[in-house]
């Protein structure tokens, strides 16, 4: 395939890494990345976190810059976005007229935050992009009012960081607690009580009647005072492009264990498309990770290039808030109990087993980076499926790296 023509959709973390990947595996023809921001592609976590906290106005953190793209040859359109894909042809179709052939095509579209559909919803502010990140971080200044609706992890992480600027924060939940989806609730029981002592109040099962210029008033009548109103309420993915072109779509665009879409010469990565785990029983994933956007990248460019490689990594994901540190390995809603570890004071690890004993998730909190040599350890351990003894896990002073050579 020397003259074949490899071409990348979204130029986020997954599209950055996989036009890196395209050289690491050799491969010399063209590389195209395309993207609809006008900025070369730069990183997502930190514009929760360092962009709103750090008193030097925020710059994105570069993934490829232009000298790193022009070493690596990739030809980038920046401020392009694809409209169509016309398979038939291989062609891409973009905004502004050009087509853009392809041998092999790489959808990393992403997701995008979800609207509010309240009345007074426009008041509402969204987190995607460091443009986003400035406007927000300009509007949290002392003692004004921040009203966060969804006591998810952006949410809770925009939370963290108005509180450090000295805002006074309200978060509006409507679950019966935050963190309701994939953080067991003894450890969100523990990032809520942060919250608390920082002076955030977390409202939850809250349901919103309506938004007022000032305020937001709930349906039971409390009013809650809103300078500014910010949504953090789940992200959906990108998948229009794919799904006009008639790719299949299953909660995101539908790949097989080898991100090849139901098109065997276009394969998706990233928040953007759901594909079977094979060490989960193939159980169905949509993953909104930077680990597995980058993950995704290696196996979906080895793949293009001709490979048979499985995608198998370890779901992983990790939240700063304040000085602490979640990190969610595995899918520990599958676990049947718990065991606890505590590497150190104020650190906890929830080990979550199946019943058949199989370690199937884990999920930690604590300062730093208290937690992060034995959550490792459990992810590789979670990854050989391995039946670990439940002395074992909860012994802190046992060395889990042990385990790994049985
Ligand atoms: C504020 C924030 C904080 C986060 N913090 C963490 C964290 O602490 N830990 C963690 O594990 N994950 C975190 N994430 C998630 C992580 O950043 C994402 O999982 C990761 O960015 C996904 O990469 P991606 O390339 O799939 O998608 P994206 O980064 O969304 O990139 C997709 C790109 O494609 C472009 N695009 C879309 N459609 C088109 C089109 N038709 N034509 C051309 N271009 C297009 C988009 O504009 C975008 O540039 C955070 C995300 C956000 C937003």
């Amino acid at each position: 395939m020397t003259e074949a023509s490899m071409v990348i959709v979204g130029g986020g973390k997954a599209g950055a890494r996989a036009a890196v990947a395209f050289r690491e595996n050799a491969w010399k023809g063209p590389v195209t990345l395309i993207s609809d921001e006008t900025l070369a592609p730069y990183d997502r976590p930190p514009l929760s976190k360092a962009a709103i906290t750090d008193d030097a106005e925020p710059q994105p953190t570069y993934l490829l810059d232009e000298g790193m793209m022009a070493s690596l040859e990739v030809n980038f359109l920046r401020g392009a976005a694809a409209t169509a894909i016309y398979r038939e042809a291989k062609t891409l179709a973009l905004a502004d007229g050009k087509r853009i052939p392809y041998d092999r095509l790489l959808i990393a579209t992403g997701a995008e935050p979800r609207q509010l559909l309240l009345a007074g919803s426009e008041r509402a502010l969204l987190l995607r992009d460091i443009a986003d990140a400035v406007r927000i971080r300009n509007e949290f200044s002392e003692g004004r009012n921040i009203a966060i609706i969804g006591g998810g992890f952006i949410g809770l992480e925009l939370a963290s960081s108005a509180a450090k600027r000295g805002c006074r924060v309200t978060v509006i939940e409507a679950q019966p607690r935050i963190l309701m989806r994939g953080v067991p609730a003894e450890i969100a029981t523990r990032i809520a009580a942060r919250h608390a002592e920082a002076g955030v109040t977390i409202l939850v099962g809250a349901s919103i009647a309506h938004i007022g210029p000032d305020k937001i008033v709930l349906s039971d009548g409390r009013e809650i005072a809103a300078d500014i109103i910010i949504a953090g309420i789940g992200a959906a993915p990108r998948f229009k492009l794919a799904e006009q072109s008639g790719l299949a779509i299953e909660n995101g665009i539908a790949c097989n264990t080898y991100l090849q879409t139901s098109d065997p010469h276009v394969f998706a990565i990233g928040d953007c498309c759901s594909f079977p785990h094979p060490i989960f029983g193939n159980e169905r994933l949509r993953l909104e990770a930077w680990r597995n956007a980058s993950d995704q990248a290696i196996v979906a460019v080895e793949n293009m290039l001709g490979g048979q490689r499985q995608y198998e990594a370890v779901p992983w994901f990790w939240s700063d808030q304040y000085e602490l540190n979640l990190q969610i390995a595995g899918l520990p809603h599958l676990g049947a109990s718990v065991v606890k570890r505590v590497p150190k004071d104020d650190a906890l690890i929830l080990c979550h087993v199946s019943a058949e004993g199989r370690l199937m998730g884990a999920s930690g909190i604590g300062q730093g980076n208290s937690i992060a040599r034995d959550v490792r350890l459990l992810e590789m351990l979670i990854g050989k499926k391995a039946t670990p003894d439940a002395a074992q896990l909860a012994d802190p002073s046992f060395p889990l790296k042990s385990l790994l050579k049985s």
